[in-house]
């Protein structure tokens, strides 16, 4: 079974598989990823990209002289020890970049004027939590205990599961085992079921708040406040544009190729194995193998039409859940607004109507300053993402783009109205404005219902594998935050690298990754 070995000298000169090339679908992260482990190991890998450019949803736009980011907010994997430490590094992500990591990730703002300030240090959190919720403090005590113990917690690099000897499934298992009681008792427990132990109601909105989505399981709470306390979480200068550009840059040097306006229609299968990819246009690309890093949905019932399924795969896409669509609005501003927390959650005095069904009663608003790279000094870049329902927008860009323009700029001046009032003065020094909607992400990405991050991380899937492959089809693969419940940067570079792992597995190479 093949380990990993670290190396820094030059790779070995891609190689075609047997003459033909590993075609991989999506320069998104898991993509770019992907093909850089198969460049390591000498493994000659071709990205077809149906956009312009590489990053897929982890991208920025410039208006004017500000950048609209639009995906890193916070970040996996800034420090060593962490495993995504190391991916980061091979991949050449992050190298001699300013990173960020604030103490205080979130900051909550009650109706009755109260303030909250999440803090990454577990021990000042505890005490603010304790200040707003006193008769609580077991459960809160519990909570901290819990996510420290969780700390720790590392996807192996040595091999994915799928690879593993029974041996190493144990180590693996050995490793993990002091966080097990844990992760079992919070996996399979709906965040609303878990919060409902707590008495105090503002301290049951603010871990809400923290968590997100109410259909999320405990464990996620447990995991967001345990990745932040090793000081291994936080923001990068440059944000999303840099970030897949130098994973881009890094595939580029170690010899892999992309083709850009390039869109996949169907993979093509012989005999039960994938044997290359047909293109919009009508170009056919042979490949040794095909590994997807597209949207799942239309890897599976558009490109392969569902013929490679089974009860499991079928459950997946008929019950699970994707992280709920979104909306981003991004304002530049020529003012400073020095007091305004990094990301605030502020109550609305009237309810934000985002759709016909959506209407929220908060709001969360990102700020950055210059030391971002994203405006110039003097000046400050604001974003809000908010709920909404993908139909709606989906079905307005289709068939009314007059109204769905109208509904644009309503929302964006709601949204410029509600910050108004709490940053006096935020409206008059607006130089540009921009709204992302489902129907952007869709377009640009074609990811499945919208969503920005895969599968939401409920109590029904958390912690399940998602297969990477697909029952009874040989020579292909599937990547990105897809295959990974919850998403996320992290785990769609890891998929991508789990998939070169496989492949190498699949052809009796032995993995190396090496670094810049
Ligand atoms: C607003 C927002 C905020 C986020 N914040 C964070 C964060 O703070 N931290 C974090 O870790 N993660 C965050 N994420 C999630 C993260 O961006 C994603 O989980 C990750 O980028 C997914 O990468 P991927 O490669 O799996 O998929 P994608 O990025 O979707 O890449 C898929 C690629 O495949 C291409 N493609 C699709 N269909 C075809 C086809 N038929 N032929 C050819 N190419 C095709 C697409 O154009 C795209 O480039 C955020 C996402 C968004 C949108």
């Amino acid at each position: 079974m093949p380990f990993e070995e670290k190396i820094s000298a030059a790779p070995p000169l891609p190689q075609a598989v047997n003459g033909e090339k590993v075609i991989i679908i999506g320069a998104g992260i898991a993509g770019l990823a992907c093909g850089c482990y198969l460049q390591m190991n000498g493994i000659q890998a071709e990205i077809l990209e149906a956009s312009l450019l590489p990053g897929g949803l982890c991208t920025a736009w410039q208006r004017g002289p500000y950048v609209f980011d639009g995906c890193l907010r916070w970040l996996v994997g800034l420090k060593p020890p962490s495993a995504f430490h190391q991916v980061w590094t091979e991949l050449g992500a992050i190298a001699g970049r300013k990173i960020f990591v604030h103490d205080e990730f979130l900051r909550l703002e009650g109706v009755g004027g109260q303030t909250v300030v999440v803090h990454s240090d577990l021990d000042k959190l505890a005490r603010e939590l304790k200040r707003i919720g006193p008769e609580d403090a077991g459960l809160i005590d519990k909570l901290i205990r819990d996510a420290r113990r969780c700390a720790s917690l590392e996807p192996p690099l040595e091999n994915p599961l799928e690879l593993m000897t029974p041996f190493e499934k144990m180590k693996t298992g050995l490793r993990y085992l002091p966080m097990v009681p844990t992760i079992f008792r919070y996996k399979n427990l709906p965040i609303t079921a878990y919060l409902a132990r707590y008495q105090n109601k503002f301290l049951r909105e603010v871990l809400q708040l923290i968590v997100g989505n109410e259909n999320m399981s405990a464990l996620v709470l447990v995991m967001l406040l345990a990745f932040r306390t090793r000081d291994n979480t936080g923001f990068v200068a440059g944000g999303s544009w840099d970030f897949a550009m130098a994973i881009a840059d890094r595939y580029a040097r170690l010899g892999g190729t992309v083709r850009y306006k390039t869109r996949v229609t169907s993979v093509k299968v012989e005999n039960n194995r994938a044997s290359g990819v047909q293109c919009a246009g009508g170009t056919f690309i042979p490949a040794a193998t095909v590994v997807s890093c597209a949207d799942g949905h239309t890897t599976i019932f558009k490109m392969l039409e569902g013929r490679y399924v089974n009860k499991k795969i079928r459950y997946l896409y008929d019950h699970c859940q994707p992280f709920p669509a979104i909306i981003q609005v991004s304002l530049g501003i020529k003012k400073k607004f020095p007091d305004a927390p990094h990301t605030l959650n502020l109550p609305l005095p009237r309810p934000l109507r985002v759709d016909g069904e959506t209407q929220l009663n908060r709001m969360e608003v990102e700020t950055f300053g210059s030391e971002s790279g994203f405006c110039p000094k003097g000046t400050t870049v604001m974003t809000v993402r908010v709920q909404t329902r993908h139909e709606v927008w989906i079905g307005l860009k289709k068939n009314d783009l007059v109204r769905y323009r109208a509904e644009k700029k309503r929302v964006v001046q709601e949204i410029i109205t509600i910050l108004d009032r709490r940053f006096p003065g935020l409206a008059e020094h607006i130089e540009r404005t921009d709204i992302a909607t489902p129907a952007t992400f869709v377009r640009y990405t074609g990811n499945w219902q919208g969503s920005y991050e895969g599968w939401l991380p409920t109590p029904g899937i958390l912690g399940r594998p998602i297969p990477y492959t697909l029952p009874g089809l040989k020579n292909f693969y599937m990547a990105g935050h897809w295959v990974v419940a919850g998403g996320g940067l992290p785990s769609a570079a890891l998929a991508g690298r789990y998939a070169a792992q496989m492949i190498c597995a699949q052809i009796g190479k032995t993995f190396a990754a090496t670094t810049p």
